[in-house]
């Protein structure tokens, strides 16, 4: 017998739990595209999304997911033939600085690992020695949500500017954008993508690529960019067709507009805020059940760690064992490790994930962590115990406390 019935969760760093109602504002009729209606949806979306971004720059909207946004980030800025340096953190740096290559770009990787996050005094420093000035722009990834590293996009963009050199600073937000803190004018990122499928709460399907001015200088100079990905026709157009590049992703813009209200209802500081809280559960609940037991974090600093994700470390095949026991016992789907297959285990059978992005309140991550201990438990992996309560004694704490009414009558 298992325990799974109920309704389902999925823990898995995107795509993200959608709310009811994101998913009631798109099952409607198609709407009729050339409607004026249409075009003031999708009007409206702009400044709520450049509040989640916070930026005065421009954003364009793509049909597409987190891997089209890095396309049309570098199709915009970097013609084949020119540079970039790509610090990697993981998985997904390391895919942003192939995609570049196989684009013709020149790609320098200044990696480091997948355990630590960027040191900005390197970045400077091989900037330093770009004397001819060939770097045209730093590709960093603000959380790799292979490793769970969160790397410090002011302070690099404060290297850059040390550095006196004058290269973009372009920033995968992809797992951050509407969880982790992140201010693009503040921190002086140059250009931000992210995807629908994550802090945005949306299915997977529009990408979001914002810039500033001088990024749109920068593709001004451009002698050719592919129409498709070409950002100067899709912001401040006067037709709704050139926003996209031919049809709108109607139902999208419906689901993102639900979504855009609700993050803006409860505000991008109490996101943050909520996200950090919901993080420092999850790692109080691993850092307990890790001092009895082989379970440990991947990323050893908290400041270090992603308030998006998490990923953890239970030597193989104990961590696949246990994410299969989740699933089949207790309706949570947990993430695969990815990108952190080492020697002594070629499928990342020692990884497994939490994601705890976008949608996702006190119960779901109780939920997940309460079933991740089942699975400790009914495995027999050695674990510290209490992982749950911890989370939960963390909660509790960082909760503000509501005054208690009495209302049993005869007490007054
Ligand atoms: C999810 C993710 C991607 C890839 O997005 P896709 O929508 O799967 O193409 C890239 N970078 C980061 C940091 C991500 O979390």
């Amino acid at each position: 017998m298992t325990h799974s019935g109920g309704r389902a969760y999925c823990a898995i760093p995107g795509p993200t739990v959608v709310p009811d109602e994101v998913l009631q504002a798109m099952h409607r009729a198609a709407p009729n595209i050339y409607s004026d209606e249409v075009l003031a949806l999708t009007e409206g979306l702009i400044p709520d999304l450049k509040r989640v971004a916070c930026t005065d720059g421009d954003v364009a909207i793509y049909i597409c997911n987190g891997h089209g946004t890095w396309e049309a980030a570098l199709a915009n800025l970097v013609a084949p033939g020119e540079r970039v340096l790509v610090p990697a953190t993981g998985l997904f740096g390391h895919g942003w600085g192939r995609m570049a290559e196989a684009m013709g770009i020149e790609v320098d990787v200044l990696d480091f690992g997948l355990e630590t996050p960027m040191d900005p005094g390197r970045i400077e420093a091989v900037l330093k020695s770009d004397t001819d000035r060939k770097i045209k722009a730093v590709l960093v990834t603000h959380v790799d949500t292979s490793t769970s590293l969160r790397n410090d996009v002011k302070a690099i963009s404060d290297a850059i500017r040390a550095a006196g050199h004058p290269a973009l600073l372009l920033v995968d937000c992809i797992a951050s954008l509407g969880c982790d803190r992140f201010e693009m004018d503040a921190w002086g990122a140059d250009v931000v993508v992210t995807g629908s499928q994550k802090g945005l709460m949306t299915p997977p399907g529009a990408g979001f690529v914002f810039f500033n001015e001088k990024a749109a200088q920068t593709r001004a100079a451009m002698t050719r960019v592919s129409p498709y990905w070409d950002w100067a026709p899709r912001v401040h157009p006067e037709e709704l067709y050139l926003y996209f590049a031919g049809t709108a992703p109607t139902h999208h813009l419906y689901g993102l507009r639900t979504a855009l209200d609700m993050i803006h209802a409860e505000g991008m500081e109490n996101i943050w805020a909520r996200h950090d809280r919901l993080a420092r559960a999850v790692w109080a609940a691993s850092e307990t059940w890790g001092q009895g037991g082989p379970l440990s974090l991947n990323v050893a600093h908290r400041d270090h760690r992603s308030r998006a994700v998490t990923t953890l470390r239970l030597p193989a095949p104990d961590a696949a064992r246990l994410r299969a026991w989740v699933e089949d016992n207790t309706g949570v789907t947990l993430g695969l490790g990815i990108g952190m297959q080492r020697d002594g285990d070629p499928d990342g059978a020692g990884v497994f994930r939490i994601g705890h992005m976008g949608h996702v309140n006190a119960h779901m991550v109780l939920g997940a962590l309460g079933a991740i201990e089942a699975g400790l438990v009914a495995l027999n992996i050695a674990h510290g115990a209490g992982g749950a309560s911890a989370a939960a004694q963390h909660l509790a704490q960082a909760s503000p406390s509501h005054p208690v009414q009495n209302v049993i009558s005869g007490a007054a």
